[in-house]
């Protein structure tokens, strides 16, 4: 449609029109936001993440982003906004840092969940697995690189599979709740390196924890249909 300063000035007259009169407001996602509900049992991972750990992680550490964002946001702009539209819009707000930690931390961890499945399927296959061949020189490669990128953010860390500036497959590590959807790249895949996501069942051994997870319990097929969407 060929869109003229006119149809705009319309659609504008229009929009202005129907508040004027008070049209009925559509709810999308008016607060309170949600905590979804964990996709799996709490001991479904175990051993590789213990039922203590998803217990706290998810009954605790998650749901307070949610209800510490539906505080922060009460009576904001971002009161009417999705959990990632508020992610988005106040990423580059100074001011809203502490709605931004929140809602990054609400919604890392609505992706954490979902990406694990008991049991795997723990390899890529298909495109995703000739890409991470090349990317990384074969999945042990791969988790070797995640390992490296853990221990290159200093202090609480987040490390993506994403893709860099060239739009190539990487693995990206980010400080404290900030990830790359809210930099406007593609997040595949997200392991959670704060201690709450592993001290309970493996102390000071993050590189064991890392290693276990991305052998043990990612469900790649939810990481192949974030690459194609
Ligand atoms: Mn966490």
């Amino acid at each position: 449609m060929d869109v003229t300063r006119r149809t705009i000035l319309t659609a504008t007259a229009a929009t202005a029109a129907l508040s004027f009169v008070g049209a009925p407001h559509i709810a999308r996602a008016a607060l309170p936001l949600t905590q979804p509900g964990l996709p799996f049992a709490e001991d479904a991972l175990a051993p590789t993440i213990s039922s203590k750990t998803v217990g706290l992680h998810y009954g605790k550490h998650h749901k307070a982003y949610f209800d510490k964002l539906n505080e922060l946001a009460a009576g904001t702009r971002y009161a009417d906004m999705e959990l990632s539209e508020i992610m988005t819009a106040s990423a580059t707000s100074a001011e809203d840092a502490k709605i931004f930690n929140n809602a990054a931390q609400a919604w890392n961890h609505v992706a954490y969940w979902d990406q694990f499945v008991p049991g795997g399927p723990a390899r890529p296959d298909g495109e995703l697995a000739t890409a991470i061949d090349d990317t990384f020189g074969g999945y042990e490669g791969f988790v070797d690189r995640a390992v490296t990128v853990s221990n290159e953010v200093f202090g609480t860390v987040w490390v993506w599979l994403t893709r860099d500036d060239q739009d190539a497959l990487a693995l990206i590590g980010y400080e404290d709740g900030n990830n790359p959807v809210a930099l406007g790249r593609p997040g595949y895949l997200g392991i959670d390196i704060w201690e709450h996501a592993y001290y309970v069942d493996y102390e000071n051994r993050k590189e064991e924890h890392i290693r276990a997870v991305l052998d043990k319990i990612v469900n790649w097929r939810v990481i192949a249909d974030r690459v194609a969407a």
